[in-house]
């Protein structure tokens, strides 16, 4: 590829420095590119990916910048190249009678729904960031979201992956089969690679009908324990219908109220709410088993009071307030977020102890708990107090909240990272954990499909 080529189609020389290629959702993340590039096709992304091997320059492809890890914005010593996918975001096509779509990589996850929608079907993976987070970015992390208790995550959700190769080769591996079971599962290695194996340039992903019932609730709760059993019933109750668990604490809906528009429909004040969301498609009663299954729920003491949305707003201001929770910490400064995932047994223990711990460490922060508990997954944000000022006591802060948490995590057998990846922050956390074996057998594979070291050099290893 000459200059004058990488030039005419792919390039951003000048890179403003408050741009989303720079800083992320948060405005923590930083990086230092020599440029951005943002190819069309696959063949722009072949031509540029010899490019860089030819002229030793390292590579972070990027997505929509939503991770929260920083694994697609890096300072690297010597600079880098950028590669955007945004510009990839065909949708190729939609088949369904295989429940298949094959989609390239720069696609946005909203878009992706909004299209297979007019043919009456479902991409199940959704999360807050749906409106910019992109395909290639969720198959790169894994995503999970709200609907893994019932689809999985990204890694159960894709048929096949289109990959350029560190060395410029293309691994076609668009298969839209349900079984194959010919040899290693290659599309796995990519599946939360961080972008440290190749550029994801394209994927196949399984749809399902859409579902024409969806019956949401917001239910208060008088303890997490409460929220387990709650949990438990709906899954015998509701089956696979179940879609959505997701516990949010009193404090936690309280900061979603500080976002415009969000309101608690519950009159009665409770430590814990849950959203709880199932859906059907097809000729199932859903109202009655719903109904049946809250019944049940009142008689056993599982819920204090609860609330049933009946119409697709009222459902909607329900999940805006999950939502809100999210949105509204990014006016704090800087503070822990945490993702981390305990055995769905032990996760009323783990909510009790971090809660308890978090008390007596750092008494002067709040503590938001909320995650999607139906698969053990909790985000326990810590937020120093608003007059602490930036910089390395703040940082300190920080750190022994997140020490706190991750000792409760360590000792119930749980994951420091249970969908958003390792990328720089967790880095050091990850490999204090990770046995000798499996550094190695990780640093095998790394070596053996880019043995110079140039995918995202600095996530996931050092
Ligand atoms: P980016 O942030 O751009 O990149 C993430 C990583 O993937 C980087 O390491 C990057 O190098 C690599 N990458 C990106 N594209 C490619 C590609 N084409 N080929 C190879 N590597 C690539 N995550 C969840 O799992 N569940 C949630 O519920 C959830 N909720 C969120 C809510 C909010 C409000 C926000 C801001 C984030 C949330 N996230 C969640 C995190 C984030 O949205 C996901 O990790 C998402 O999958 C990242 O996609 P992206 O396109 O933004 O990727």
């Amino acid at each position: 590829m000459t200059d004058a080529k990488l030039d005419e189609t792919i390039l951003i020389r000048e890179v403003d420095r408050g741009s989303h290629y720079i800083r992320d959702w948060t405005g923590e993340a930083d990086g230092n590119p020599s440029f951005v590039a943002r190819p069309r096709n696959l063949e722009e992304v072949v031509e540029l990916v010899r490019y860089c091997a030819q002229n030793g320059l390292a590579i972070v492809p990027q997505g929509g910048h939503t991770g929260l890890v920083e694994g697609a914005s890096a300072r690297i010593e010597g600079g880098h190249v950028l590669v955007s996918l945004e510009r990839m975001n065909r949708i190729r096509t939609i088949d369904p009678l295989n429940f298949s779509v094959e989609v390239e990589a720069g696609c946005v996850l909203e878009v992706l729904h909004q299209a297979v929608e007019t043919e009456d079907l479902m991409f199940p993976l959704s999360l807050g960031a749906k409106g910019s987070c992109q395909i290639g970015g969720n198959v790169a992390t894994n995503a999970g979201g709200i609907n893994v208790l019932r689809y999985g995550m990204m890694r159960d959700l894709v048929l096949g992956l289109e990959v350029v190769l560190p060395d410029g080769r293309v691994w076609n591996g668009l298969k839209t089969l349900r079984k194959d079971n010919t040899g290693y599962d290659l599309k796995q290695l990519f599946l939360g690679s961080e972008g440290t194996l190749g550029i994801v340039t394209a994927a196949t992903l399984k749809l399902f009908p859409r579902p024409s019932n969806i019956e949401t609730m917001f239910l208060a709760v008088e303890s997490a324990a409460d929220a387990i059993r709650l949990f438990a019933a709906a899954r015998r109750h509701l089956a696979d219908l179940l879609s959505a668990f997701e516990l949010i604490s009193d404090r936690s809906v309280g900061m979603a109220l500080t976002m415009p528009d969000i309101v608690n429909p519950l009159a009665t004040g409770a430590p814990y709410f849950v959203l709880l969301e199932a859906s059907s498609s097809g000729p199932l009663d859903l109202e009655a088993l719903v109904g049946g299954f809250l019944e049940f729920a009142l008689e056993e003491g599982m819920i204090l009071d609860g609330v049933r949305a009946s119409s697709a707003t009222q459902a909607q201001k329900i999940w805006a307030i999950r939502e809100g929770v999210v949105e509204a910490q990014v006016k704090h400064g800087t503070y822990l977020r945490t993702d981390v995932s305990v055995p769905i047994s032990s996760v009323a223990v783990c909510i009790d102890e971090v809660e308890e711990a978090l008390a007596v460490a750092v008494a002067d922060g709040v503590v938001l708990t909320y995650g999607h508990i139906g698969d053990g997954n909790m985000h326990f944000v810590v937020m120093p107090p608003r007059d602490m000022p930036e910089g390395p006591s703040r940082h300190s802060w920080i750190k022994a909240s997140e020490a706190v948490i991750f000792e409760v995590v360590d000792r119930l057998g749980g994951s420091i990272s249970a969908e958003h990846g390792i990328g720089r922050v967790k880095r050091s956390a990850f490999e204090k954990r990770a046995s000798p074996i499996q550094m190695d057998l990780l640093r095998t594979i790394k070596s053996a499909i880019d043995p110079a070291n140039r995918m995202n050099p600095g996530a996931i290893f050092e």
